[in-house]
């Protein structure tokens, strides 16, 4: 099986990093390390390798896990407590859920941000831990702690919910798949339209870092204090905002990250950028809401999408609606099908890709290689924003009396 095209395992364009080849090895002898693109891929020494192959047949990619049918149960819903969905990445969904795992005495998965800014899915019952699962990290996160404790907890009867995205759900589940008690897993796949490796974004977090001569205790990718649905990339020093953008603002990650120009190869090649999903609910930002019907006595801010995807998400969604943890309302399947393009296919890369992968090769350099391949585009937002300012100023001065615009004048 192995060439030059291979990840180790599979090919490289699939290999999503998952790392449950490493979990399975008996030898202990795959480890994964960056490639010349700052991408990690699984690393076979061959030293140590038995060839027993147990690496090959548990790859997600190379022995793919079952999706469910196309669903047509499409809701609506936020997070009825309103502290949650003002401070979660859309409706607040998934942290409702681990509100509902709670009250269940389930044990849970998220994902948050660890000292060294890696993001890392653990598996936990500790209710402190929700705060920090909340709001999306747009970078690649490592789910390797959660094979075991998965499979411990189905060992000892523990009902596990596991909220990730697709690629993740996958690996979670072939690794679970045989159990005798697999019954007791929940799984929720988010949306995704792509990982950047851990690479780019700590090397960006160094150079705002460096710049500000501040220490960085906290980021967000949605800042909840400019609210989440404006996607303001901030980072703090204790209380003191040090940094926050927005995309068109021209932070170099944030751009490059939404404009599908740094994620890991297999992200263009996503298998499950589909609408028949892989986990028993899927869950989303829903940027189709209203397109199709009316919104009746429902807000319109901070909304999730879910899509019920079999029996067991079923039971996750009553579940919620049961103990009033959310309201939600059926829309027409299409609001969401036809308006979230990773329903539809996998992320297209961008125009220029090949000159930022080229330019990431020689010299190793993440900010670099973003900025100069997006130079355009950033001089293109900054003269936006410029004429949008002055465009608001003269339409604001035009229709204050001159009077009121002395006054302020004077003022300022
Ligand atoms: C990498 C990524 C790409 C996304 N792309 C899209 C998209 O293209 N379209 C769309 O509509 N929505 C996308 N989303 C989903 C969206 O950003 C929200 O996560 C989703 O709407 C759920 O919101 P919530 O308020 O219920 O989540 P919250 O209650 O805020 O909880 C956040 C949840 O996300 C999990 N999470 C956060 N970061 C990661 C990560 N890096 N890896 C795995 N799990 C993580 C947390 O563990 C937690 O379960 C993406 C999310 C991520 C993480």
């Amino acid at each position: 099986m192995m060439g030059n095209k291979m990840s180790g395992i599979c090919l490289k364009e699939d290999c999503t990093a998952c790392k449950l080849c490493q979990n399975i090895c008996p030898k202990g002898c795959i480890d994964f390390k960056e490639d010349e693109l700052g991408c990690i891929y699984p690393k076979i020494n061959y030293d140590l390798c038995i060839k027993c192959g147990l690496c090959e047949q548990v790859c997600p990619s190379l022995n793919p896990i079952k999706l469910n049918k196309k669903s047509n149960s499409v809701y609506a819903a936020y997070a009825v407590d309103k502290s949650i969905r003002e401070t979660s990445a859309s409706g607040g969904i998934a942290t409702t859920l681990y509100h509902l795992a709670n009250k269940k005495n389930w044990m849970v998965s998220g994902c948050y941000l660890n000292d060294d800014f890696e993001a890392v899915q653990i598996v936990t019952s500790n209710s402190d831990m929700y705060d920090r699962f909340k709001n999306s990290k747009y970078v690649y996160s490592d789910i390797s702690l959660c094979f075991d404790a998965i499979k411990l907890n189905l060992d000892n009867g523990v009902t596990t919910l596991f909220i990730g995205v697709p690629c993740q759900v996958a690996a979670i589940k072939r690794k679970i798949e045989k159990h005798r008690q697999y019954n007791l897993l929940y799984t929720v796949d988010i949306i995704c339209h792509g990982f950047a490796p851990t690479s780019y974004f700590k090397s960006h977090i160094k150079s705002i870092r460096e710049k500000s001569h501040k220490t960085i205790n906290s980021i967000f990718f949605r800042d909840p204090n400019y609210k989440t649905n404006n996607f303001v990339f901030s980072l703090y020093d204790k209380n003191e905002c040090i940094y926050h953008k927005k995309v068109k603002d021209n932070d170099v990650y944030q751009i490059g990250y939404h404009k599908a120009l740094i994620y890991r190869e297999n992200c263009y090649n996503c298998k499950y950028a589909q609408d028949r999903r892989i986990g028993d609910l899927t869950i989303s930002d829903f940027s189709g809401f209203g397109q199709k019907a009316p919104i009746e006595n429902f807000l319109s801010e901070n909304i999730s999408c879910i899509i019920v995807n079999n029996d067991k998400g079923h039971y996750l969604l009553n579940s919620l609606l049961n103990e009033n943890l959310i309201k939600a309302v059926k829309r027409p399947p299409s609001e969401a099908y036809d308006y979230e393009k990773q329903l539809k296919h996998p992320s297209i890369a961008h125009e220029l890709r090949n000159e930022f992968k080229e330019k990431y090769k020689q010299m190793k350099d993440f900010e670099f290689a973003c900025k100069s391949t997006l130079r355009k585009k950033m001089i293109a937002n900054s003269l936006i924003n410029f004429f949008c300012l002055v465009e608001i100023k003269s339409f604001v001065s035009g229709i204050l009396p001159t009077k009121l615009k002395n006054i302020i004048k004077n003022r300022l």
